[in-house]
C-alpha cells in the first residue's frame, strides 16, 4: 500500500542536524599554512579582515599573500561594522574573507561573508570562544549590549589556529576559552533532554553531546596544567589539549548540541554596563554557576564545577565580573533579558521564569563565596 510520507498525521519534531568546518588545523607554526591553504581553495583575492591586535603579532607572517587586501576590524560584532565590511568585500571583488583575531573580529567575518556569498577561512589568534568553528554569528550594539544571533547555511571552510600564537597572548584569554567551554557540556545535556533544535538548525545529534562532553572532560584533566604553561608562554601537551577542547570540541559542540541558560543568562549580563570589560567566556562561566543552582544536579557535580573555576581563575561571583554592588533590581534587568522570547534559557527541561533566575544569581554568588572560603591551594585571580 502506497504511504503519503508527507502526511504522518501528527507534528513530528524536525530532523537532526550536526554542522562542522570543512577542515580544522591547529599546531605550533600553523600559520605559516595559511598561504598554502587559500591556494589549495582555488582562492586569489581574499579580503582579509584583521583584529589590529592580531595585526601588531603576527606581522609580516600574514603580510605578502597573493591578492589579499587588508581591512582592519573595528572592534564591535555590530550591524554598521557588519555593514563596512560587506562593501569592502563589494570593493575589492574579494573571493574569499579569512577572519583573523578574536571571537568579534571571527563573528564579523562570518556575517559579512556568507550572505555575500564568499568562502570564508577562521584564523583564530585567540582560543577564548568557541566561535571559530560555528555557522552563526553573535550581533552586539556599538555598545557592547548583545542584539541577536545570525545564523548561515555553512560553516567555516577552514580554520587554522596557531596554538604558539594563542599560547602567546595573555592568559586571561585561554582561561575565558575554558569558561566558555565549560559550559557546553551542561548546556547540551540539559538541552538535548528537550529535544529543542540546537543551533545548527535542528535536533541534537549524539556527537554533539559526546564531543561536548569530551571538551568538559578534557577541562577538568588539563585545564590547570595548560594555565601554567601559558603563563610562561610554553606550548606543552596540555595547551593543545585545552586548545582544542575550547575550540573544536565546544565548538562542534555547542551548535549540534544546544545551547540553554548559561549563555542566556551571559546574554542578560550584557545589559550592565559594568560587565563589559569582561570577556564573553567569563561571563558564560557566572552563567554556568548560575544554571547549576536552578537545575536539580548532584551537589558533588556543582562542586566539581566550582572548585575547578577556584582552580583555574574562572568568575563564579558577581565580584569577579564587576558587579559586586549589584542590586536586585539590575538583576532582575538581566534576568528579563535572559528569558527573553526565543533565548536559549527556554531550553531548559522546565519553564524558566525571571524571579528564578534572579535567586538563581544570588544563590551562585553566595555558594561561591563559601566555597572560595574553604578552598585549600592557591587560586589566581579571576580577569587576572
Ligand atoms: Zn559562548
Amino acid at each position: 500500500m502506497a504511504t503519503d510520507t508527507a502526511d504522518r498525521g501528527d507534528d513530528r519534531p524536525t530532523s537532526a542536524v550536526f554542522g562542522a568546518p570543512g577542515r580544522y588545523i591547529q599546531g605550533v607554526g600553523a600559520i605559516d599554512e595559511l598561504t598554502p591553504w587559500l591556494e589549495r581553495l582555488g582562492i586569489r583575492r581574499p579580503l582579509l579582515l584583521v583584529d589590529p591586535v592580531a595585526a601588531e603579532i603576527l606581522g609580516e607572517r600574514i603580510e605578502g599573500i597573493p591578492g589579499a587586501t587588508t581591512c582592519e576590524f573595528g572592534g564591535e560584532t555590530s550591524p554598521e561594522e557588519v555593514d563596512r565590511i560587506t562593501d569592502r568585500i563589494e570593493d575589492a571583488d574579494a573571493d574569499a574573507v579569512v577572519g583573523i583575531g578574536g571571537g568579534k573580529t571571527i563573528d564579523a567575518a562570518k556575517a559579512a561573508a556568507h550572505p555575500a556569498g564568499r568562502r570564508l577561512v577562521i584564523v583564530p589568534t585567540l582560543a577564548s570562544t568557541d566561535a571559530p568553528t560555528s555557522a552563526l554569528s553573535v550581533i552586539y550594539s556599538d555598545e557592547g549590549e548583545f542584539l541577536e544571533y545570525r545564523f548561515f547555511e555553512r560553516n567555516p571552510d577552514v580554520v587554522l589556529i596557531d596554538t604558539e600564537v594563542v599560547a602567546r597572548a595573555p592568559v586571561r584569554f585561554l582561561v575565558a576559552g575554558i569558561g566558555d567551554a565549560l559550559a557546553t557540556w551542561f548546556e547540551a545535556e540539559s538541552s538535548s533532554v528537550t529535544r529543542t533544535p540546537a543551533m545548527a538548525g535542528g535536533a541534537p545529534t549524539r556527537s554533539g553531546l559526546a564531543l561536548a562532553r569530551l571538551s568538559y572532560d578534557t577541562l577538568l584533566e588539563y585545564g590547570v596544567a595548560a594555565r601554567r604553561a601559558v603563563e610562561q608562554d610554553a606550548v606543552s601537551y596540555a595547551v593543545e589539549a585545552i586548545v582544542e577542547a575550547n575550540t573544536l570540541l565546544s565548538g562542534l559542540g555547542f551548535e549540534s548540541g544546544g545551547l540553554a541558560a548559561a549563555h542566556a543568562i551571559h546574554n542578560g549580563l550584557t545589559a550592565l554596563e559594568a560587565t563589559h570589560d569582561y570577556q564573553h567566556g567569563e561571563k558564560v562561566s557566572f552563567g554556568l554557576a548560575s544554571q547549576l543552582m536552578m537545575e536539580d544536579r548532584p551537589v558533588e557535580q556543582i562542586d566539581t564545577v566550582y572548585d575547578f573555576c577556584l582552580s583555574v581563575g574562572l568568575p563564579i561571583a558577581f565580584a569577579d565580573i564587576g558587579l559586586e554592588k549589584v542590586g536586585r533590581d539590575e538583576l532582575r534587568k538581566v534576568a528579563e533579558a535572559a528569558c527573553a522570547p526565543g533565548e536559549t534559557i527556554h531550553n531548559e527541561p522546565f519553564p524558566v521564569h525571571a524571579s528564578m533566575v534572579v535567586d538563581a544569581m544570588i544563590s551562585a554568588d553566595a555558594y561561591a563565596r563559601e566555597r572560595r572560603r574553604n578552598y585549600p591551594g592557591e587560586m589566581p585571580t579571576p580577569a587576572a
